[in-house]
């Protein structure tokens, strides 16, 4: 397929390396003169667009992305299809799919879970948002950057579940994070809380495959450092898409609300730009009874 893959930063340049490794015919474009070995580059994302079946783009924000559509859409012909991997807010994906589907494209949102590692392995996780048609063009990329994809529903509906994950995520990471700086103060020792909790009720993703605390349970940012990982910065981009796209959709969502104030502060006003989400930990260990 003659593909074009605009973004190409430390997600997309990853990912755009596995379809050309996979024998696709791929053109890149990234502002910041980035460029993928055996990836023809464009010097412009208009360029890169003329003439490819299928445009990715893997950029950092709705905003940026609408910008991209406006260039790309008009050089694409019908029939093609634009495949948007970036985390944006739905309404900038509905928008965009509106926009494509007006000019004669096929269109599908589709954010990616797996980070870095997943993108460099091809082994990321893609939750779609389009048409059943375009994802069927879609897919045959997705297995090649990824392992699994879901299907969600229309457009929107694949940034509609990325948020909603993460948002889940955010909390119980705090939820987590906070439990384990009581315990502490309850005297009670960290690894025995882990092996409590990791088989008890309290269990979560967090808990038990990305323990915020060092040296117990496996390996994780935390036995690094706190380098990330998903830096506390992606988190805190997450829970804000999530609370404009609760607050569009008028749907009551405190703990997620929460947890974009307590990220907000970690990140802008506390040391936690550029460490790990799950240095919330020691966050909370510095601190006493109500903040
Ligand atoms: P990044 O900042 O490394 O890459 C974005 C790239 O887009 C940059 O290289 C930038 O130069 C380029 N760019 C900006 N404006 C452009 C334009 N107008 N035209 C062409 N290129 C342009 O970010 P990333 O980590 O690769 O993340 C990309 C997206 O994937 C984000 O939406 C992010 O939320 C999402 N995501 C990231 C991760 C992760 O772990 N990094 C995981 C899942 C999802």
């Amino acid at each position: 397929m003659k593909i074009a893959f605009i973004g190409l930063g430390n997600m997309g340049a990853p990912m755009a390396a596995n379809l050309v490794a996979a024998g696709h015919q791929v053109t890149g474009f990234d502002t910041a003169g980035i460029t993928v070995d055996g990836a023809a580059a464009a010097t412009s994302a208009a360029e890169a667009a003329t003439g490819a079946e299928v445009v990715i783009t893997m950029l950092p924000n709705g905003t940026i992305l609408r910008a991209v559509a406006d260039q790309v859409i008009p050089a694409m012909a019908p029939g093609s299809a634009l495949v948007d991997c970036s985390t944006v807010d739905v309404d900038s994906a509905r928008i965009v799919a509106q926009q494509a589907e007006d000019a004669g494209l096929l269109s599908v949102d589709a954010p990616v879970s797996g980070g870095i590692g997943g993108a460099a392995a091809g082994t990321l996780t893609f939750m779609a948002g389009g048409s059943d048609a375009a994802f069927a063009m879609a897919r045959p990329l997705f297995d090649i950057m990824g392992q699994k994809a879901v299907h969600c529903g229309g457009s929107g509906a694949g940034q509609a579940a990325k948020i909603c994950n993460n948002m889940i995520l955010g909390v119980t990471m705090i939820a987590t994070c906070e439990a384990f700086a009581l315990a502490d103060k309850l005297g009670l020792a960290r690894d025995k809380m882990f092996d409590v909790v990791s088989t008890s009720s309290g269990y979560s993703w967090s808990m038990n495959a990305y323990c915020p605390a060092p040296g117990v349970g496996p390996t994780s940012p935390a036995d690094n450092g706190y380098a990330p990982g998903f830096a506390a910065d992606l988190m805190l981009k997450d829970l804000r898409l999530s609370q404009q796209a609760a607050a569009t959709a008028d749907a009551d969502t405190p703990m997620g609300a929460l947890a974009q104030a307590l990220y907000a502060r970690f990140v802008e006003e506390e040391d936690g730009a550029g460490k790990d989400f799950s240095a919330m930990l020691p966050r909370f260990e510095t601190r006493g009874h109500g903040g």
